[in-house]
């Protein structure tokens, strides 16, 4: 197809995921079609840096010559054959990779596909959990403790564990119900320091506890930063201090490190910065360095045990999809791992985080700069009205901001008025100084009508 056909097919057939296609439907797409490093390239060969990492998947940049052999090497032997009962090469390797690499109390590896299965998954093990264990003492139990502001995916368990109106509220009437706690945030608190505010939190759910403690399966959290909602950063002692509560109350502890995992955050997991040790941690997204999809709940051995028993439908975890444990793309997280080990790549975050962190936080000398938070190489920064810093910069703004910043070669995205940098993991330094120069510019150009 020539690009005037693609824009008109795209326009016809394709429905796109979280957008409003009325909107969406008024400008040319940027059509992609290459990747190359971080650049991604569209039909009319435009290099964008990819500043999102194609959804904040992207670990060892586009095109990777060793992940693409990975990939086709295991094509050359089988594409697909099902864990359904059986068992086949990489999956095996892979969940012994992921034991090695995750905090010690994870032991075993349960598959699917997207982040959103992953904590589907999770719940439906805390849940039949308890049920295993005894039916009757534990028949209360149906609830999670979730935070407000939360996001765990999109389907209805997931949904039903989330906190962020703008997504959730229409699904209402279709959700469980759960308990939520207030967002573990400073800039969203009435707290003066993160010591108090975690304090305050500790308080609050201890009396949920307190309250609801038999209705209470487990505890579901996004450690350090609660993403979707605007990279909202917590105090790192916020998820020891969760930590310390679950193992005090006997409440099984789920971590969603779907966005966090994989070196997003400096370390390898975001529960590594506080030491944490959950009994379920779901893993998505930068899995496999952002290649193909793959996910995984991991256990401990004592959730895993609950599911126990020489009869067949007794006890047993009646979940699987049908690409679960697919060899391809196990193959390809394994190469991702061998490739975290082989160019320390965890090392190169800390020093390019330390940049993107020094850069935008020089841009607060701006009026219409405000918060700028994140761990890692995920960061958001939160634009104000010039005229008036008080209130958020209007969407339609913010939006002109991004598309200036696509116009100079660089492809970032927006939560409502917040700018989101979540680069390739491996960017090099010049291009995450040239990343923020491209924004600076852009804000420069959209606010203060100064050309580029
Ligand atoms: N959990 C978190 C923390 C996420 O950020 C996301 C996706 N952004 C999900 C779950 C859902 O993952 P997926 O889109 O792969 O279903």
């Amino acid at each position: 197809m020539n690009k005037q056909a693609l824009i008109q097919a795209d326009r016809d057939y394709v429905w796109h995921p979280f957008t409003q296609m009325g909107v969406y439907r008024e400008h040319d797409p940027i059509i992609i079609e290459r990747g190359e490093g971080s650049y991604l390239y569209d039909i009319d060969n435009n290099a964008y840096l990819d500043g999102y990492a194609s959804l904040w998947v992207n670990v060892h940049g586009h095109n990777h010559p060793k992940l693409n052999q990975a990939i086709t090497e295991q094509l050359g032997k089988i594409a697909h054959s099902t864990l359904l009962g059986s068992s086949n090469v990489p999956s095996i390797e892979l969940a012994k990779r992921l034991v090695e690499i995750t905090p010690e109390r994870l032991q075993k590896v349960f598959y699917s596909d997207t982040g959103s299965a992953a904590v589907e998954i999770a719940i439906k093990m805390a849940y039949q959990y308890w049920k295993n264990l005894d039916a009757e003492r534990y028949a209360e139990k149906k609830k999670f403790i979730t935070l407000k502001n939360g996001y765990h995916g999109d389907t209805i368990g997931a949904v039903s564990v989330g906190g962020i109106d703008t997504f959730h509220a229409i699904f209402k009437d279709l959700i469980f119900e759960n308990i939520q706690i207030s967002c573990p945030s400073l800039f969203q608190s009435e707290y003066e320091t993160e010591a108090a505010l975690v304090e305050g939190l500790v308080e609050e759910i201890r009396t949920v506890i307190e309250h609801h403690g038999d209705e209470i399966c487990g505890f579901v959290l996004e450690p350090l930063i609660q993403g979707a909602t605007g990279i909202y950063a917590q105090p790192p002692h916020f998820i020891k201090a969760v930590e310390q509560l679950c193992r005090e109350y006997n409440i099984l502890l789920i971590v969603d490190e779907v966005a966090t995992g994989f070196g997003r955050t400096g370390t390898m997991f975001a529960c590594e910065r506080a030491d944490v040790n959950p009994d379920i941690m779901c893993l998505a997204k930068g899995i496999t360095g952002g290649y193909l999809p793959l996910a995984a709940t991991m256990t401990s051995q004592a959730v895993y045990d609950a599911f126990i028993s020489n009869r067949h439908a007794d006890k047993t975890f009646f979940h699987g999809h049908t690409y679960t444990g697919n060899p391809v793309v196990c193959a390809a997280a394994i190469e991702s791992l061998n490739l975290f080990e082989e160019t320390h790549l965890i090392d190169h975050i800390s020093k390019t985080s330390a940049l993107l962190e020094d850069n935008l936080n020089a841009l607060k000398t701006l009026d219409y700069v405000g918060n700028v938070r994140g761990y890692g190489l995920m960061f958001g920064v939160e634009l104000a009205d010039p005229s008036d810093p008080a209130q958020p910069l209007a969407i339609p703004t913010v939006e002109r901001i991004i598309q200036t910043c696509k116009e100079n070669g660089l492809m970032i995205r927006n939560l409502e008025n917040v700018i989101t940098f979540v680069p390739v993991l491996n960017m090099s330094l010049s291009e995450i100084q040239k990343m923020t120069d491209i924004f600076k510019a852009a804000l420069a150009q959209v606010l203060e009508n100064q050309t580029v």
